[in-house]
């Protein structure tokens, strides 16, 4: 660079300056409040669950060996230790990781492109590798890690079958832990994690209001996805029930949404498209009317985000097949447990359920 340009350039600068001082001051002062208000978040979860920094090491090491997330662990085990953390050793801690974590196991059918998905909790697939697979393993159930167990489940073999195993890490505000919950350690949950929205890694929307489900609050998405997803069936513009708490519609009961349903206005319009919401990898396609989803498809997007398309009439995929964003996958219909005809889509971010309207809301038709 000669010496008149870096002159000018500095002229330049300065002149910047001096006209946008005020703003400047504003963006430094920005960017101070955000690194205090990170920093002081990561210094509420330690304190508001009255854990010390040498338990807290405690979770880090678990997390960090079966893939959890450490405040989601801290988190569970001091619900479910109302806070007491006077005796808790390292072996306690990894008993909690085995509770949260769950394995999905899914079976493909080569010849006939079935798919089967197995959920299972620790023991169980642990009982359930000798005693269903045939999976000889010669340690203890209680001295295997998350991991290693893993290993003994990708031993599965079948001649025309094709196995695949994942982890999923749950939380707390997974339905099944959640209803397990004595109302005392719902309100210690609700107080903790009012404190902690960051160690969930999700932050309310702009403009989102009240939040039911802390942890996983409707309305509420995950930080770090960029991927845009579509809304799922464009004929179907209404919401007939959110994400979240509510009544079950067919036993009068309180019951946990695990998606969103878009409605059809009536019988008339089943059979209309439904859409890949996103680029992805279709990976269970379920044909069987008397399950509570009904014909269903799941797909695979990147960020580590699943959709599930349920109650489907008609589905034009297979298993293994990639779909691009706006793909017809399927028709809508009113297989399974429904007491009407609309398309309940649901999504999961890193294997935990969450509300789907913050992702597709801006594709509304
Ligand atoms: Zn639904």
């Amino acid at each position: 660079m000669d010496p008149v340009t870096a002159t000018k350039l500095g002229i330049q600068a300065a002149l910047f300056v001096k006209n946008h001082w005020r703003k400047i001051i504003v963006v430094i002062c920005g960017i101070m409040f955000l690194f205090i208000g990170l920093f002081s978040s990561v210094v509420n979860i330690t304190s508001s669950v009255g854990a010390d920094d040498e338990v807290v090491e405690l979770y880090k090491e678990v997390a960090e060996e079966s893939g959890l997330y450490w405040p989601d662990l801290l988190l569970y085990h001091a619900v479910m230790l109302y806070n007491d953390f006077t005796n808790v050793t390292i072996e306690d801690v990894r008993k909690a990781a085995k509770e949260i974590v769950k394995y999905e196991l899914v079976v493909t059918n080569l010849e006939t492109d079935f798919t089967q998905i197995y959920t299972y909790k620790f023991d169980q697939f642990y009982d359930d590798l000798i005693n269903h697979w045939g999976v000889p393993i010669d340690e203890k159930k209680e001295k295997l890690t998350i991991k290693e167990l893993a290993e003994y489940g990708h031993q599965i073999t079948r001649p025309k079958y094709k196995f695949e195993l994942n982890i999923l890490y749950y939380s707390i505000t997974d339905p099944e832990i959640w209803h397990n919950l004595t109302s005392d350690q719902v309100q210690l949950y609700e107080a903790l994690s009012q404190a902690l929205p960051y160690q969930f890694g999700l932050v309310p929307m702009d403009g989102d209001g009240g939040s039911t489900i802390p942890g996983q609050p409707p309305g509420s998405r995950p930080p770090d996805i960029d991927v845009d997803f579509a809304w799922p069936a464009p004929d179907l513009t209404g919401i007939s029930s959110n994400f979240g708490e509510r009544v079950d519609p067919i036993n009068g009961k309180k019951d946990f949404h695990t998606g969103v349903d878009l409605n059809l206005p009536g019988d008339a319009d089943i059979g209309k498209d439904v859409i890949a919401s996103a680029d992805g990898v279709v990976y269970q396609v379920v044909k069987d009317a008397s399950g509570a989803c009904g014909y269903n498809i799941r797909i695979k997007h990147g960020g580590d985000v699943q959709t599930r398309y349920c109650h489907l009439s008609a589905i034009f995929v297979k298993p293994g097949q990639e779909v691009e964003q706006g793909d017809v996958i399927g028709s809508a219909g009113k297989t399974g447990r429904v007491t009407g005809a609309h398309l309940h889509f649901e999504m999961k971010y890193k294997g935990v359920l969450v509300d789907p309207l913050p992702y597709i809301i801006s594709t509304r038709p």
